[in-house]
């Protein structure tokens, strides 16, 4: 707990995202102050460094940079918590991989910047509406499948910052190519871009978004199929982490859960059943409050737990 008043201190968040950097500035009182973001307009290395350099230009015209205590940033991909470096395929930001995200702020800034995986800051924002709640984990279903989990207030990285990589648990032996090189991984069933490939290749459509996948998935049994599919394993592979972790709550979010026609309630009621009553007695599952604002509002958490832990090591000192 801080022993500083942050009530009025401001606190940046930033979401690097596929098409976009959200961004917006508050702190763990009153919440997200502001809200916007910068379209990118290309995915590439140059074109995330530019886009956030913008949004750091209009944030110093707004309020000003030196009003801001500290920086929280949230990126997709697996980031090396020891060399501070993404590593692996990033399938979305395929050049946003084997570098240290902290190169797109100045230099000037750097230190007050703090970074984590996209998924882990959407679930530290989830948790911090559920108090009573002490391991929530949190799941997005988008483009892929992210996962994070946050025990007793912290986000949990694992040994190397690699822990909660869900989406490419092995749900099916030699199964369907996964982004990532392996086969069979979940995220090549359960996310936006493993049932379009399976719509793709098992009945032949191309070229469809995902709400009218959904729509047509409830007349057309090949493409509910698919969908049940992807419920089913999405659901066994959460209810497995929940029992492996103890876990209290479960909230679930991502772009695809925004969409009406997705059986979010369904997904729910599976994932439910497959719990032992043991859990079953205790668990909160819901659907994720801050939709596309998560991970700035996760930003700004984790850029105020990074800002107090500092001033508090420098009081030591
Ligand atoms: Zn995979």
């Amino acid at each position: 707990m801080s022993l500083i008043d942050q009530s009025s201190e401001k606190f940046l968040g930033i979401d690097i995202g596929a098409s976009s950097i959200k961004y917006g500035w508050g702190n763990p009182t009153a919440g997200i102050e502001y809200f916007d973001s910068e379209n990118l307009e290309e995915r590439s290395r140059a074109g995330i460094i530019s886009a956030i350099s913008i949004v750091l230009q209009k944030c110093q015209h707004s309020i000003g940079l030196d009003k801001i205590k500290s920086i929280g940033a949230g990126t997709p991909g697996k980031l090396n918590k020891n060399t501070h470096k993404l590593v692996g395929i990033n399938p979305n930001l395929s050049d946003w991989t084997e570098i240290d995200p902290i190169i797109a702020f100045p230099e000037r800034l750097r230190e007050k910047v703090v970074i984590d995986n996209d998924a882990n800051l959407m679930t530290l924002a989830e948790a911090k509406l559920l108090p009573e709640a002490n391991a929530v984990l949190g799941i997005t279903i988008g483009s892929g499948i992210g996962c994070g989990f946050v025990l007793e207030g912290r986000i949990y990285h694992g040994a190397h910052g690699f822990a909660m990589e869900l989406g490419h648990n092995i749900v099916c032996a030699s199964g369907e190519k996964c982004n990532c090189g392996k086969a069979g991984c979940l995220e090549a069933y359960a996310s936006v871009t493993g049932m379009l490939q399976a719509a793709n290749k098992k009945i032949g459509v191309s070229d469809i978004s995902i709400v009218d996948f959904l729509k047509a998935s409830e007349s057309n049994q090949s493409l509910h199929n698919i969908l049940d599919d992807s419920l089913q394993y999405l659901s066994l592979a959460a209810s497995n982490l929940v029992i492996n972790l103890d876990a209290d709550a479960i909230v679930i979010g991502g772009g695809v859960t925004e969409i009406g026609e997705y059986p979010l309630k369904r997904l729910m009621n599976l994932l439910y059943q497959h719990l032992p009553v043991d859990n079953r007695d205790s668990i909160v599952i819901k659907k994720a409050h801050w939709g596309n604002k998560a991970g700035v509002m996760g930003g700004i958490l984790l850029a105020s737990d990074f800002y107090s832990l500092r001033n508090r090591n420098c009081n030591q000192i």
